[in-house]
């Protein structure tokens, strides 16, 4: 499945972006990283996200591994890692499912309250995921999930 066409602008990218967001919240959380000393920030961008959003492309977060190197104390060595990046939403959720991730516990839906509309980007690459992975989405929608 990929976003349907007319939930693209003219340059292909999705209506649902969020302008330059991952940045924000990069930089917000390697605030954070560089003051605990951490040595490592996960982010869970996946293949389907960076077809379409800019910030969410493997060439992004190298450019932000070097702004993390540049723009922090010499010795802060703080690594941004993507370890879903080439993987698509189907295999992330086979994983967890074999890992026993608490799903019920997981958001993906870009409403701010429960229940998840079922009907945004995010909900509809989840409910394809889960109905790939041969599994249920364990959370409640507030529209019925198409079962095919
Ligand atoms: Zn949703």
């Amino acid at each position: 499945m990929g976003v349907a066409d007319a939930d693209l602008e003219s340059d292909g990218i999705p209506t649902s972006y969020v302008p330059f967001r991952n940045a924000n919240l990069v930089s917000v959380a390697i605030s954070y990283a560089e003051a605990t000393d951490s040595e490592a920030l996960f982010i869970g961008a996946h293949s389907e996200d960076f077809s379409g959003y800019p910030d969410c492309r493997q060439a992004f977060f190298d450019a932000f591994q070097n702004l993390i190197d540049v723009g922090t104390k010499p010795e802060t060595d703080i690594e941004l890692k993507t370890p879903f990046v080439e993987w698509s939403k189907t295999e992330i959720a086979e994983r967890g499912l074999e890992l026993g991730v608490p799903y019920d516990m997981t958001w993906s839906c870009y409403r701010d309250e429960e229940p998840a509309c079922g009907t945004c980007d995010a909900c509809a690459f989840r409910l394809e995921a889960f109905r790939n992975a041969g599994s249920r989405d364990p959370i409640a929608y507030a529209e019925p999930p198409v079962t095919s």
